[in-house]
């Protein structure tokens, strides 16, 4: 019987993959500890701080000990944990390349936050010390492992829409901190695009299957606003895809928290809103037989998305959204700072497709 009727019925503790958490801050200790607890297939085997107090209070909390606490200096002792397969790296974005390459030399899988790096050449080079030593690389895109996503997708991609001609897509929320990493050029890499908007831009590729030709964008980094001495306010970017499907995203940390999605066909539409939130997504979907609102049983995003790390760490298979599907991200990111800077439309460089880099799709309750 299953814990609770929500809940999957865990496996034997000992079983389970074991995660080391690299970085305790707000999505560590509010989102994703919690999810593994109650996944199917990974258990916390060590946490990875700067703040050793805190993470003994935190290893107190999860069933953990003072010896599964390590420092960031002392990452590498890691390597003599037999029960860590793999660490789930939720740093800023800049450290994301160092602590994967550090992970991968001691022959331990990673799973990043998003996005994967702050450029597609760092990005990149974490791909290729993955594939050298041998570990898995999955980027944590958790949209695309959600039920809700999926039935977007499968409505797009099977024909229900009828031919896709124009989607919109918004992820915008206030940032107040001037301090914050995320308004740090060099630890964040970029504003609201990388961090926010990259949902959009990843979740329009994934319902689509196809990827962008070309770019064309704006942006406002206004001067009078401290928070913004290092990075943008707002981007606009215009997507052109194969068949001349258009795209349209916007994105801002100076705006109320807003996330949509819509995809709108010959013959319907697709309407996601909110699109992108942990919990209480929405998706009406509109064909030539009217309205329908999928219903779905609850589920926890993270949990999905770790489940499928951990299937793919025991099967050795790529996982759904490898490296390189952040790599893709982070090619078209800067492609669309270029045009910002630049005022004109930039072709991208033809991609052969998502689907050669990706695994199999991950498994969705039912
Ligand atoms: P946070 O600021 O809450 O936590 C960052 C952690 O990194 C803290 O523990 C901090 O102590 C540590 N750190 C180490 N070196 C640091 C440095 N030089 N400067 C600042 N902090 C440093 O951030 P967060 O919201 O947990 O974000 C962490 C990562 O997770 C980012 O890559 C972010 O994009 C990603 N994220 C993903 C989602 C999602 O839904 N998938 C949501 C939020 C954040």
């Amino acid at each position: 019987m299953p814990l609770k009727p929500d809940l999957p019925e865990p496996e034997s503790v000992q079983k389970r993959v074991g995660l080391a958490i690299v970085g305790l801050g707000k999505l560590s200790a509010e989102e994703l500890i919690p999810a593994i607890r109650t996944s199917k297939h990974t258990r916390v085997a060590a946490l990875v701080t700067s703040d050793l107090e805190e993470g003994h209070a935190f290893a107190r909390a999860f069933d953990l000990t003072d010896e599964d606490v390590y420092s960031y200096d002392d990452f590498e002792s890691l390597k003599n944990r037999e029960d860590v397969d793999g660490v789930y790296i939720v740093l800023p974005n800049s450290l994301h390349r160092d602590y994967t390459e550090r992970a991968a030399r001691m022959g331990k899988h990673v799973l990043c936050e998003k996005p994967l790096s702050v450029n597609a050449a760092d990005a990149q080079a974490m791909v290729d010390a993955c594939r050298a030593a041998g570990v898995q690389l999955m980027t944590a895109y958790r949209c695309q492992y959600t039920p809700h996503h999926w039935a977007a997708r499968d409505a797009v991609q099977g024909g229900k829409l009828g031919p896709i001609k124009l989607l919109d897509s918004m992820h915008v929320q206030v940032e107040e901190d001037a301090e914050a990493w995320r308004m740090k050029l060099d630890l964040a890499g970029g504003g609201p695009l990388p961090d926010v908007g990259l949902y959009s831009l990843n979740i329009l590729r994934f319902v689509l299957g196809t990827e962008p030709e070309w770019v064309f964008a704006a942006q406002h980094q206004p001067k009078n606003d401290s928070r913004f001495r290092e990075v943008e306010e707002s981007v606009s970017f215009m997507l052109g895809f194969p068949d001349g499907i258009i795209a349209n995203a916007l994105t801002s940390y100076g705006a109320h928290k807003t996330t949509t999605l819509r995809v709108l066909g010959e013959e319907g539409s697709a309407l996601m809103e909110p699109a992108f939130t942990y919990t209480g997504l929405s998706l009406i979907l509109t064909d030539k037989d009217g309205q329908t609102i999928p219903a779905f049983g609850s589920y926890d995003q993270f949990g999905l998305e770790i489940d499928h790390f951990a299937e793919r760490v025991r099967d050795g298979k790529t996982p759904w959204t490898p490296g390189e599907e952040g790599v893709q991200d982070h090619r078209i990111m800067d492609a669309i700072y270029q045009s910002a800077r630049t005022g004109g439309r930039v072709q991208l460089e033809k991609y052969a497709g998502q689907d050669i880099f990706r695994g199999e799709k991950p498994q969705l309750p039912e």
